[in-house]
């Protein structure tokens, strides 16, 4: 099954507990004001992969005795059918491994939708996520919650795994780094993480004072640049 993708990190260790991979879905229409990922918004742009493909990172990384795998976008409901395929094999994959002896491994996905706008065909595509974050990145709602932009979002767990591992981040407000920065598949300057308001611009001006100028920083209204896929 084909889908749209804005890339994909091995290992990702800011969107979820311990090292996971991250797959970004490509396309979101929620426009959420502030969203530091602008360059996920067009459905269009991105990549072409199959699910197939990202089944077969994400075996790797169980193989390498990942904690987790983090999907994210863009908006990953906006391509239901391809989401509920990838999730349902994730969820067979990490059975599987977890059958010849590895660690539990959770699947987390997030979402710009509130639960409330998660009808049943919504909830069916999440059948194989542990953990579900919700709602919308709000500007005006700042929040040092673990792996959350802003106050609203929410951490809900639909599995007991996802209810065991998730616990104890509910209401956690994480003293470590919030931000992994690496070069991308394309050559760009990639920005893993949920930031602290401010913390985009302090780290331009860092940029800058190491004489690094980012061209099209994607949470900047008019670009079309790399930055942090979720906010
Ligand atoms: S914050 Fe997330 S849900 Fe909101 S516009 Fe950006 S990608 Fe879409």
């Amino acid at each position: 099954m084909e889908l749209r993708i804005d890339g994909t990190h091995y290992p990702l260790e800011t969107l979820g507990p311990g090292k996971r991979l991250g797959i970004w879905f490509q396309g979101c229409s929620l426009a959420c004001p502030g969203c530091m990922s602008r360059h996920t918004w067009d459905p269009a742009a991105g990549t072409a992969g199959t699910v197939a493909e990202l089944l077969a990172l994400w075996r790797r990384a169980l193989a390498d005795g990942a904690d987790g795998l983090t999907v994210s976008g863009g908006e990953p409901l906006q391509q239901a059918a391809a989401l509920a395929t990838l999730l349902a094999g994730a969820a067979h994959l990490r059975d599987e491994a977890r059958r010849g002896g590895s660690g539990p491994a959770d699947v987390l996905v997030y979402t710009g939708y509130e639960p409330g706008e998660l009808p049943p065909e919504r909830y069916r595509a999440l059948a194989g996520a542990d953990a579900v974050i919700t709602g919308r990145f709000r500007i005006a709602e700042p929040t040092r919650l673990a792996w959350r932009g802003s106050a609203n979002q929410r951490i809900v767990p639909l599995t007991p795994l996802g209810a065991l591992r998730y616990a104890p981040h509910l209401a956690r407000e994480p003293a470590g780094p919030r931000l992994q920065a690496a070069p991308g598949e394309d050559g760009r300057l990639r920005v893993y993480g949920v930031p602290l308001r401010g913390e985009l611009a302090a780290l331009e001006r860092r940029l800058r004072q190491d004489g690094v100028a980012l061209a099209e920083p994607s949470w900047r209204p008019g670009a079309g640049g790399r930055g942090s896929p979720r906010a």
